[in-house]
């Protein structure tokens, strides 16, 4: 089965059905034994030390795997993506171009996802079998959300890599519905995890290794992951269209607000953390999240893969306590 690389997510039902394995490529970046190697290695083919480190591990990562093919998201999501392209078609890597319409036009994302249909000549009775098939590990997905903010039983980091792992269902979903399913039966024999300081996570996927567990020994707990949990499609609909233009990441800082200010509500959150990574145009859009969001919020940067740094923790150590207080 030969292996589609992405960018970040995209209709991942049309890669499954022409029977070809997805791979996130920020996933194997970021799990792989040594990133910061692959961040280097970036560097050392000329990347500039002034770009992203999430943009470095993708280039890294798509050389040295051997893929059919990449699927490049260039509009909807990072504005280094058409130079990353540029460089791994450089590199002898097949290309495929998906573009997110800004506007949220229906009609426009219609015809990008059938451009992709029609690259890998699947049609649309096919994408919506895998889709209901996908649709059913999904729900393990919202149902394991909701045991992290409403039964308080999964703690932040299991609830962010289980619903940051859904963009490609870790390129098996078979056996990531084995795994989510064994776990969530576990956690159900837990006793709740009371009195931490409840926190919000958004932004992109942070580049730390141990955010979570750093967190966690100040007595402090992640309830919602943003992005993460964005990436699990949580929205109930048979039609593969409205599926994507629901999905908010791509379509800028005011759609996932609306979200984002919805699932502060309901998950009683005491405070939000939003990551930005160095050298990303996002971090512009901290400013509309600072003024938009009436709660007490940490703006957080990361710039290489590793362990949280001691400036870092003395700040998520002072917003902690703060809260707590
Ligand atoms: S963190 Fe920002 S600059 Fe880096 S890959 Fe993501 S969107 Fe692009």
């Amino acid at each position: 089965m030969g292996e589609i690389g992405f960018t970040t997510t995209i209709p991942v039902e049309i890669v499954i059905a022409a029977k070809k394995k997805p791979v996130d490529l920020n996933n194997l970046f970021i799990s792989s034994p040594r990133p910061q190697e692959l961040v280097d290695a970036a560097e050392q083919e000329g990347y500039p030390r002034n770009t992203c480190g999430w943009i470095k591990g993708l280039y890294s990562v798509a050389v040295k795997r051997s893929l059919e093919a990449v699927i490049a998201v260039i509009q909807g999501d990072c504005s280094n993506t058409q130079a990353l392209m540029e460089t791994l078609q450089l590199k002898g890597i097949n290309i495929i171009p998906f573009a997110y319409p800004f506007d949220r036009d229906r009609k426009t994302l219609e015809t990008q996802i059938f451009k992709l249909m029609d690259f890998f000549q699947v049609g649309i009775d096919d994408v919506l079998r895998v889709k209901a098939r996908l649709d059913n590990i999904r729900r393990l997905c919202w149902e394991l959300d909701s045991m992290t903010w409403q039964d308080d039983l999964v703690s932040g980091l299991e609830n962010h890599y289980y619903l940051v792992s859904s963009s490609d269902f870790n390129s098996d979903p078979f056996k990531y519905e084995k795994d989510l399913r064994n776990f969530i039966d576990k956690a159900k024999r837990r006793s709740p995890c009371k009195g931490q300081v409840r926190l919000a996570y958004i932004g992109v996927p942070p580049i730390f290794t141990d955010l979570y567990e750093v967190l966690e020994s100040m007595g402090a707990r992640v309830v919602f992951n943003e992005v993460q949990r964005q990436f699990s499609m949580p929205f109930k609909t048979g039609d593969i269209f409205e599926q994507y233009l629901n999905y908010t990441y791509p379509y800028g800082a005011f759609a996932r607000l609306e979200d984002i200010q919805e699932q502060l509500e309901q998950r009683m959150v005491d405070g939000v953390i939003h990551y930005t990574q160095t050298f990303c145009y996002r971090q512009i859009e901290d400013l509309i999240y600072r003024e938009k969001i009436k709660l007490p919020f940490l703006t957080l940067e990361g710039d290489k893969p590793g362990k949280v740094d001691a400036r870092t923790r003395m700040r998520l150590e002072a917003f902690v306590n703060m809260l707590k207080a």
